[in-house]
């Protein structure tokens, strides 16, 4: 079975707690959809409150389990900020099953020479470091679960490099590279990457603001490995990076 054409039954997450970052628009909102509509309680992370609201909205009208919302930017929470959260799941549902990392910011298109000191860092640090900061704050819950998975989303410039991607490639490396680490230390767990693809989002757009969207796969359309990853059915698949396209 190819992930990219997987089709999950009904209940493939019931009874799931499942965090998403960057819940609130693009690829995120449609997983966390996704994951409602499998069954899953949904922790919708993401910076703008209004727009988590919005998907919590869907969720809740489309009669799928009532998700939480935890606004967090990742370019300011310290760590106490991702202890609260992590202590806010563990209050309400004592365990974690899925975490998936989505929320990520591509920066400027910039050869590396030219890059902005200042831009570089925030990249890595809401695309790689706050990766690992709410990993290592919600791992104990993880590890309470008993099927516990983490996903974490990478790029095709974050396994082959491309002049001008700067710090978002860099980033997308180093989750290929945080995830193999991890998944290496947690044989009892699975964690694994995905590539998306050119997908139709905000991201997409600004990257290649002359591409006609249409030509463009949809959030909707790259779900396979988002659902595959996440449920039972990819038991024992761990350290690994798939491709949705
Ligand atoms: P979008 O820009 O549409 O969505 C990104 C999400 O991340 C938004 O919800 C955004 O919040 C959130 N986010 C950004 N910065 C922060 C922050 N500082 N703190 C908290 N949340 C933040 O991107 P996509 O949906 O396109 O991308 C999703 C993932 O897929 C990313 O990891 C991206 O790198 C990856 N990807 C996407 C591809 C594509 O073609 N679209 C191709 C390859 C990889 P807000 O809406 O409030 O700004």
């Amino acid at each position: 079975m190819d992930p990219k054409n997987y089709a999950a039954p009904a209940d493939l997450l019931r009874d799931r707690i499942i965090m998403v970052t960057g819940a609130g628009d693009g690829i995120g909102a449609e997983a966390a959809r996704r994951y409602a509509a499998h069954g899953a309680t949904v922790a919708l992370t993401g910076r703008t409150q209004s727009k988590l609201e919005a998907v919590y909205d869907s969720i809740v009208a489309a009669g799928h389990p009532e998700p939480t919302i935890a606004v967090m930017d990742f370019a300011e929470a310290q760590g106490d900020d991702y202890q609260a959260v992590a202590d806010a799941l563990e209050k309400e549902f004592g365990r974690l099953d899925g975490l998936l990392h989505n929320a990520s910011i591509l920066g400027h298109l910039c050869a590396i020479e030219h890059y902005e000191v200042a831009e570089w860092l925030q990249v890595m640090h809401v695309n790689l470091n706050a990766e690992f900061i709410l990993t290592q704050a919600v791992l104990p819950l993880l590890k309470i679960a008993s099927d516990p998975a983490v996903v974490f989303t990478s790029s095709g410039v974050g396994r082959k490099g491309r002049a001008l991607w700067g710090a978002y490639a860099v980033s997308k490396f180093a989750t290929e590279g945080l995830m193999q680490t991890l998944a290496d230390e947690h044989a009892d767990m699975r964690i694994n990457c995905i590539n998306p693809g050119g997908t139709r989002t905000a991201m997409r757009r600004a990257a290649y603001p002359g591409e006609d969207p249409r030509t463009l796969k949809t959030p909707a359309e790259i779900m396979g490995p988002y659902l595959y990853l996440m449920g039972p059915e990819s038991s024992g698949v761990s350290g690994k990076s798939l491709d949705c396209q």
